[in-house]
């Protein structure tokens, strides 16, 4: 690739919102056969909403809040939301812990409280009908947090992010590239292939612990070169893992800064943008 072709490229590109970090990104992105999309904040646009309470609505979400408060997670916002507009007043929480992948756990009046998926359940039973009712939620492309406080399960919080307009639309086009698509995703298996099957990716990697996240973009990279496209703090090793990263502009700053592509509209249909730059930049240099 000559300099100027790539100023030509990355320079008309950043008009329309793609920033292209570095020609290498760029170049590479001509040759990927996968992409890898991270849910929440890429997929969807990550502004979760509470739909459902299942047990006490005023106990669930208080406890649930007073934990949630010292949580920077999206989850944990809707759920502070959800409570403010119920017009609780939260608990004081002590010995906070966020547990990667899992959710939060503080002491709530000398009791240990818990929110988060079913990996911090431990020695705690959901119960027959509670699990059935989790099942059902997240059939619809919910996603749903278990509080817990002093030994037992006292209710369920579902939560809902959107994917984007866009997103249906981007999937199809890159399939059409014959492109294989792929949601890496923390969150559970229902949750994540209902979403899946909203946009249409073909493929569903699902309860991935953060640390996980690059080593299944490496798994990938067996089949051809990867992109990834991602939002979060967790994303961060999977967009310098990847042949190409792509960060959305609305990401956290760690992912800006391991992404050599900023998606600064937060629109998928502008990763087809970029392998279709990446096309033609370089085969016009050629
Ligand atoms: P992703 O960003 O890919 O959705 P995360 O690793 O951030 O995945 O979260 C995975 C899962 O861990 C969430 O779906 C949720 O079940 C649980 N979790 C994480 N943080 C919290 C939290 N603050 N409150 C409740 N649950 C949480
Ligand atoms: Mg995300």
């Amino acid at each position: 690739a000559t300099p100027t072709a790539l100023m030509v490229g990355t320079g008309r590109s950043a008009k329309l919102g793609i920033l292209i970090k570095n020609g290498e990104a760029l170049e590479a992105a001509n040759k990927v056969k996968t992409v890898v999309f991270d849910k929440t904040g890429t997929i969807t646009v990550g502004k979760p909403k509470v739909t459902d309470v299942i047990g006490d609505e005023r106990t669930v979400l208080s406890v649930a809040a007073s934990l949630e408060k010292s949580s920077e997670h999206p989850l944990a916002s809707a759920i502070l939301e959800r409570a403010k507009s119920n017009g609780l007043s939260f608990a004081e929480a002590t010995d906070f812990q966020a547990i990667e992948g899992k959710g939060v756990q503080a002491m709530v009046d000398g009791k240990l409280a818990f929110v988060g998926n079913d990996k911090l359940l431990q020695d705690h039973k959901l119960g027959a009908q509670l699990s059935k009712q989790m099942t059902a939620l997240q059939t619809e492309a919910k996603t749903v947090v278990i509080v817990g406080l002093d030994d037992q399960v006292i209710g369920l919080i579902a939560i809902q992010d959107a994917p984007k307009p866009s997103s249906m639309s981007a999937i199809a086009q890159l399939k059409q590239r014959g492109l294989r698509t792929v949601m890496l995703t923390g969150d559970n298996k229902l949750v994540a292939e209902a979403i899946a099957k909203q946009v249409g990716i073909d493929d569903v990697i699902a309860d991935v612990l953060p640390g996980d996240k690059a080593d299944h973009v490496k798994a990938l990279q067996a089949s051809g070169p990867v992109a990834f496209v991602g939002d979060g703090i967790n994303d961060a090793p999977a967009l310098t893992t990847a042949d190409v990263g792509i960060a959305m502009g609305s990401g956290t700053d760690i992912a800006i800064e391991s992404g050599g592509i900023v998606l600064v509209k937060n629109n998928l249909e502008d990763v087809v943008q970029a392998l279709a730059l990446s096309e033609k930049t370089f085969s016009r240099i050629k």
